[in-house]
């Protein structure tokens, strides 16, 4: 059903011992919407991805994904239901071909023609990739490295990807790049939940945005709005 958002996150929290990574966080993803989730550092942007995609454990709260309670459930099994993470630090295998690290990310599908198709697709939008076809991913630039990270990502087919920094990193001109085929991949419907620093960048690909801080949302609203808002700064300097 359209109305139901294809991400449903409610009063999510994470702790890390002592730590209240996130105190009550939630938020919606809508089928082929781009939302990203800002803050300053610390605020629990990452820890936010890392428990959708099952790499952290909930205290307390639910995550619901297509209907599914996905709390607390082990990654493969998250990454089946069509959930990608391209995590920060892209953990990338350095020590294989590019060749190899796609073919890892497409490892969940078997329907090897569309797997080639796909491969083609990803060249198109990372054409540095297909140069660098056999090239061991440990020895890519950092800007090249994220966007094998990411087309690594997309490889797996996902209903929902999970970007975490896809500017960390990079070199300004390849950042412009990269957000020109995030820009091209919601062109071509898909959805995206976007963990990113350059608050302005964010906001230019975004239709939504939630702003965190110190694990609880400060501030949410359409890209629009909080372009014209200066909330935003308020809310991540701690001010409001
Ligand atoms: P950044 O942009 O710096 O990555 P962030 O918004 O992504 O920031 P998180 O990485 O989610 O923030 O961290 C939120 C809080 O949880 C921070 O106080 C961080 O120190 C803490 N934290 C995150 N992971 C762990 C962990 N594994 N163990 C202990 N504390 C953690």
């Amino acid at each position: 059903e359209a109305a139901i958002p294809l991400l449903h996150i409610d009063s999510l929290e994470v702790r890390f011992g002592a730590v209240r990574a996130l105190k009550g966080v939630s938020m919606d993803v809508r089928q082929g919407e781009v939302v990203a989730l800002v803050g300053a550092n610390g605020a629990g942007k990452s820890t936010t991805l890392r428990t959708i995609s099952g790499l952290s454990r909930p205290r307390s709260g639910s995550i619901t994904f297509a209907g599914a309670s996905i709390g607390g459930r082990p990654p493969p099994q998250i990454v089946r239901l069509g959930i990608a993470h391209s995590p920060e630090g892209r953990r990338l295998f350095g020590a294989l071909t590019v060749a190899e690290n796609l073919r890892l990310g497409a490892c969940t599908r078997t329907d090897r023609a569309k797997i080639a198709a796909d491969t083609e697709r990803l060249f198109a939008l990372f054409p540095i990739l297909k140069q660098r076809w056999r090239q061991l991913a440990g020895t890519l630039s950092g800007g090249e490295q994220q966007q094998l990270a990411l087309a690594r990502a997309l490889m797996a087919k996902p209903r929902l990807l999970l970007l975490d920094e896809p500017s960390l990193g990079v070199a300004p001109l390849l950042v412009r790049q990269i957000f020109d085929a995030l820009g091209e991949l919601k062109r071509q419907g898909v959805t995206m939940l976007l963990v990113e620093q350059n608050i302005k960048l964010a906001l230019e690909l975004a239709d939504r945005a939630y702003v965190l801080r110190t694990g609880s949302v400060a501030l949410s609203g359409s890209s629009a709005e909080l372009r014209d808002s200066d909330r935003v700064a308020q809310a991540y300097l701690g001010a409001a």
